[in-house]
């Protein structure tokens, strides 16, 4: 049990079934099909008779019969039953109905004596997930057993007066419902309650802190006349891009801390609201800070704000793990003397020595990838700052609303102009040839070209991966490719060889880049027109909107090639949404149908709990319903600091793994 996660007895009854068998259904033997599972009531006509077959198989066999009909019963290698059925006593046997139309067989069906059974026939059952060494039966057994001694010992955190108005059954109803429901409408309210409680938690969790943040003073940076900032441009901004920046402006003026979201799709143009920003702080005389998840696109970062701000003045440092002890001392020198009016940096950020004089503007880029937790460890390093997150992953809207809870939004619906739609081809390997010629064709026009094998991933380490990455690499720089320049990047590299690459790609000095998915997010190469994805299926549809968003940036013609070897319906259905749309929103909405959101959740790297039963992708209705009733519980009790509140507090701490201090 502890394989799965279960520790106490409160995770042994949060612990839910991941299916269920419906053995309600009996049959008399007469309307039994072939094919079907079913409960039947019948008496053993015989004793059952034990026979060995050949060596390691025993076969007990004997007829069973209710008014209706007979059928013969079968059981393999349990030889056993010869002497627990006793003839002339009646069962319910559940199990598949089998032989031939004139007589019907059951092969191992389970069986209880008909006057003691409701265990595990004649009812709905549940099927949990399960580990090596663990049964249905001694899960069920256990969880019944945990139920029956502290079931009435559950404490509901909902607030009695969301259970009224939602019309929900108790905690200790629900919790025995989802494990051995009476019916399936009683399963129905319980899931009901269960998806309600969950969503409703981490609603009100986000709300909470949200509450404690407006509780508290921002520092007010009046708002400067952007007109200065934007006459330095090259081009001229999106409205979208405007309006996100005065969104921001007066959020970081209003005397409350900001906390926005910026969620705009891959290309939209979010660093320049970004830098509007920085600017925007560095003019009321405060220091920003500007974390990026990849040492890469920290430097991309640093190279174009640098690029747009230092002519105004600003002093832009960068600080990333791979800086040697020396350099990082003197950022941190600058950065508490406040010489350095913003930093860009990775995770490198939230080291202790990092101090600021004056730190009033925290930014995020691409934030699904930080934990709240590490959010909250860098605004600490100021005053209660104001906090931008940016976003490139369009996230379906149900998802938003329980990631970005406590955040309000800007949404940058406009590309800025002259933007192509990336043409997608999906492809098998009959193509390799045409394929390998077009990019020759392009690269002679002076283009340059992404490939992306998926193997080597950040986080990842298996040497094999390693191997294939490099020797593909090897393969297309020496015999496909012989007369082209060829770079390779991979998350497993050392940083200063990563650095090598990207540069030798974006300074245009290299013609393809081989790369793994390091190149997903955020790499800004315009005169990139073609990206190439081996092994396509292996890629999540948002993944791939994120790799192909890497072309189409400049004024060229842009395409993206999708290599599937698989023959399946599914995946290549799948692939067929990106040749359908361009539009991030559109796909991160069919992906969250195919996959779930498991990616999203799964992986705990935003520092939410996870989703143990509510779907995201059907539960909706419920969300929002979870989501007024908290506006409700907050609106009156925005710290939740009173008594009726006490258990939903403990519960919120319980399930975020802080200590409700730290949400504050
Ligand atoms: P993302 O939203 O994906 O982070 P970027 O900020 O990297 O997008 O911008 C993508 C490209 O578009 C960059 O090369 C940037 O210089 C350019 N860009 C941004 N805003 C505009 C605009 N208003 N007009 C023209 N080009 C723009
Ligand atoms: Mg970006």
């Amino acid at each position: 049990m502890n394989k799965l996660g279960i520790r106490t007895v409160r995770d042994l009854i949060g612990y839910f079934p991941r299916a269920y068998e419906d053995r309600t259904a009996a049959k008399n033997i007469e309307d039994l099909t072939l094919g079907e599972t079913v409960c039947i009531r019948a008496m053993a006509a015989e004793s059952p008779k034990l026979s060995h077959i050949r060596s390691g198989l025993d076969l007990v066999k004997f007829r069973a019969v209710d008014e209706t009909g007979s059928i013969d019963i079968t059981y393999f290698n349990q030889s056993y039953i010869k002497d627990a059925i006793k003839q002339g006593e009646e069962y319910i046997f559940y199990g598949k109905v089998d032989g031939t139309l004139l007589q019907h067989t059951m092969a191992n069906p389970l069986y209880e004596l008909a006057s003691t059974a409701g265990a595990a026939t004649g009812r709905i059952v549940p099927v949990y997930s399960l580990t090596a060494g663990l049964s249905q039966k001694s899960m069920m057994n256990t969880v019944r057993n945990a139920l029956d001694k502290y079931g009435d010992a559950l404490p509901d955190y909902l607030p009695e007066s969301v259970i009224e108005q939602n019309n929900l059954c108790s905690a200790r109803n629900a919790y025995e419902n989802i494990h051995f429901p009476l019916d399936s409408i009683c399963l129905g309210m319980a899931r009901q309650r269960l998806v309600f409680e969950e969503l409703f938690t981490i609603a009100a969790a986000m709300k909470l802190m949200r509450s404690n943040r407006a509780s508290k003073a921002g520092r007010i940076l009046d708002i400067p006349d952007f007109n200065e900032f934007y006459d330095t441009l090259e081009f001229n901004l999106t409205n979208a891009q405007k309006r996100a920046i005065d969104d921001a402006a007066r959020d970081m003026s209003s005397g409350r801390p900001m906390n926005r979201l910026i969620q705009g799709d891959v290309g939209s143009g979010k660093t320049l609201i970004a830098a509007a920003c920085c600017w925007d702080a560095w003019y009321g005389g405060c220091q920003s800070a500007f974390m990026a998840p990849t040492e890469i696109l920290a430097k991309q970062h640093y190279n174009s704000l640098s690029d747009l701000l230092e002519p105004l003045d600003m002093h832009v440092g960068l600080l990333t793990g791979s800086m040697t002890p020396k350099q990082k001392q003197d950022v941190y020198q600058k950065l508490s003397s406040g010489e350095i009016d913003l930093i860009i940096g990775t995770h490198a950020l939230l080291s202790e020595g990092v101090r600021f004089s004056n730190l009033a503007l925290v930014i995020t880029d691409e934030q699904h990838r930080f934990g709240v937790q590490q959010r909250a460890t860098l605004t600490e390093k100021g005053d209660s700052p104001h906090v931008l997150v940016m976003s490139a992953t369009p996230i379906p809207r149900t998802l938003a609303l329980i990631i970005y809870g406590d955040l309000d939004v800007s949404v940058i619906d406009e590309m800025p102009p002259g933007r192509k739609p990336v043409e997608t081809f999906i492809v098998d390997e009959r193509y390799r040839r045409r394929i390998n010629d077009f990019i020759e064709k392009l690269v002679g026009e002076g283009r340059q070209v992404f490939i992306i094998c998926p193997m080597v991933e950040e986080g990842e380490t298996s040497p094999d991966d390693l191997k294939s990455a490099e020797e593909y690499y090897d393969s297309l720089a020496n015999y496909v490719f012989p007369n082209l320049r060829v770079a390779l990047v991979h998350g497993k590299m050392p940083t200063k060889e990563k650095d090598a690459a990207m540069a030798l790609f974006s300074s245009g000095q290299a013609d393809i880049l081989v790369a793994t998915t390091v190149v997903e997010i955020g790499v800004d190469v315009p005169n990139a027109a073609l990206m190439i994805v081996e092994n396509a299926d292996r890629f999540g549809l948002s993944q791939l909107h994120q790799l192909r968003g890497r072309v189409g940036r400049g004024r060229h013609a842009s395409y993206c090639v999708l290599f599937s070897g698989a023959a399946g319906e599914t995946s290549r259905e799948r692939l067929e949404i990106m040749r359908k749309t361009n539009d991030g929103f559109i796909i991160a909405e069919e992906d969250l149908k195919i996959r779930g959101p498991g990616d999203f959740f799964g992986s705990r790297q935003h520092g939410l709990p996870e989703l143990r039963i509510a779907n995201l992708a059907s539960d909706m209705a419920v969300l929002r319903q979870a989501q007024d009733a908290a506006d409700r519980v907050l609106a009156a009790d925005p710290l939740l600091s009173s008594d009726e509140n006490r258990n939903l507090m403990d519960q919120i701490a319980h399930l975020f793994e802080i200590n409700a201090e730290k949400l504050n």
